[in-house]
């Protein structure tokens, strides 16, 4: 037998052998997965750090960043996912890294759902506040996102795939609170009248109720190799970010940690290629990890992201233990893009916004509200009256996923959560682009920090209620 024979034998008996574990559809076509982890930690140091008012530097690495890749085929459909260990990333990155993508794998750029963690340690690539934007890491995340998705889909194996909900309300906490009267609610404009207080003193007196709701639902999607090596894992929680990393430290937060215990929980650490752990993040624009009514546990630095990533995962892997898998399922994604209203300053409050900037001369101006937030109205007059935004909604079978790019309320999730004909379905925040803070109208009306008007939150008022119709809309079509 010659070496060609000799490998096509092989290949005929892999197919028998498989074929005897894995359905096909009516046409033929197999399922296929592949997955993989790729390195996005900053090769230099010092790098900025968002995810505060002030300017923050970066000096030291904790955990590595990764950008999370799964690439899921059906015969029919090949979608990617890239979920990166990223504060926000705008949409620029994320184009230029699916162009990237698609030019290697053929996957339609519109096939690509990409997104950000929500870490707030990792690099600025978005401006925002006062840190700055780290132009060359910008370019290597593109690239590194692409070839995340390139090796995932070189790794397509005959695959089968399921999913499950789980459930943990322990590490969810709505973080807008009505305070007693007497509580102080000036905001960085001067007013007084917001309602809400975004992550009040914890313990206090004058706490009075959360201003919504939570989410505790953990979603787990699940694709394993045709002996039933874990291939991947893609979950959803809607938490914020849990933090407790020391100030110049980079970390992907619970993100990281989650995937690196479930690995350990499901006894996949050393298969090879090696099996992916991902969190995604669902619509925690109002969520995080503080309980407000108990004083700080005071914990060590990174102790609470790992009891937050365990008590996580053993809420998914509860989940992951149900799940029945299926050889074959339907897979359609679709995208749009809407047209969205910007909240631009007017010409008082540019006034207003240029003799405070006066008083205050060049920055950085460290953690004076009223100033950063000038500067902040200023860079608002030139935003343009109205935005593109990137809406993806997603089918695998019997699940539903969308997506938005903005840090999106629980409220809208749960809304969508109910309302989708698919069951279950979830939503991925600050995906494929980044357009700030989506409160409902109904929370825009009560203020609050994730309310006032910056590159953080520019969107107007109206716009949740455009974004969750028009993503109803979508799944709609999809669940035909
Ligand atoms: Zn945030």
């Amino acid at each position: 037998m010659n070496h060609r024979t000799r490998t096509c034998c092989v290949m005929i008996l892999v197919v028998v052998f498989l074929s005897e574990f894995l359905e096909a559809d009516n046409k033929g076509n197999l399922f296929h997965a592949g997955a993989y982890a790729i390195d996005i930690t900053p090769t230099t140091l010092p790098v900025s750090v968002p995810g505060s008012f002030g300017p923050v530097m970066a000096t030291h690495v904790h955990d590595l960043l990764h950008a999370r890749c799964l690439v899921l085929d059906n015969g029919d459909t090949r979608v990617a996912f890239a979920i990166c260990d990223s504060c926000m990333i705008p949409r620029e990155i994320f184009d230029a890294a699916k162009q990237q993508a698609s030019r290697e794998t053929g996957i339609a750029v519109d096939h690509i759902l990409a997104s950000a963690t929500h870490t707030h340690t990792a690099v600025t690539v978005t401006p925002l506040f006062q840190s700055t934007v780290e132009f060359e890491y910008c370019e290597f995340l593109a690239d590194r996102i692409a070839d995340g998705i390139i090796r995932a889909a070189s790794q397509l194996e005959p695959a089968r795939i399921g999913w499950a909900v789980g459930n943990n309300p322990r590490q969810v906490f709505n973080r807008r609170w009505f305070m007693r009267p007497g509580f102080s609610m000036t905001d960085p404009f001067g007013r007084s009248t917001d309602r809400v207080r975004m992550n009040p003193p914890r313990a206090s007196p004058k706490l009075f109720k959360p201003a919504g709701l939570i989410d505790p639902e953990v979603t787990v999607l699940s694709v394993q190799a045709a002996d039933g090596r874990p291939i991947a894992v893609l979950a959803n929680y809607s938490l914020h970010y849990v933090g407790g990393v020391p100030s110049g430290t980079l970390s992907a937060d619970y993100f990281g940690e989650f995937a690196r215990q479930f690995t350990l929980l499901i006894g996949a650490a050393g298969t090879d290629p090696p099996f992916v752990g991902i969190m995604t993040n669902g619509t925690s624009g109002d969520i995080n990890n503080i309980n407000f009514l108990e004083n700080s546990p005071g914990r060590q630095p990174f102790d609470q992201i790992r009891l937050v990533a365990e008590d996580v995962a053993q809420s998914a892997h509860a989940a992951y233990r149900r799940i029945e898998y299926r050889d074959w399922v339907p897979l359609k994604i679709i995208e749009k893009e809407i047209e969205l209203g910007v909240r631009r300053p007017n010409p008082e409050e540019i006034d207003r916004a240029q003799m405070i900037l006066k008083e205050a001369g060049d920055g950085p101006w460290r953690g004076d509200r009223r100033v950063i937030y000038a500067a902040e109205t200023l860079d608002l007059a030139e935003y343009p009256a109205s935005v593109l935004a990137k809406l993806q909604a997603l089918r695998i079978g019997g699940l539903g996923i969308v997506t938005t790019p903005c840090e999106t309320f629980v409220e809208t999730g749960l809304a969508i959560k109910q309302q989708s004909l698919l069951r279950p379905t979830f939503t991925i925040e600050l995906a494929n682009g980044y357009n700030g803070y989506l409160p409902t109208p109904e929370q825009h009306a009560l203020g609050g920090y994730e309310t006032w008007r910056a590159k953080s939150s520019y969107l107007a008022v109206d716009t949740e209620p455009k974004i969750r119709s028009t993503l109803l809309k979508m799944l709609n079509e999809i669940a035909e």
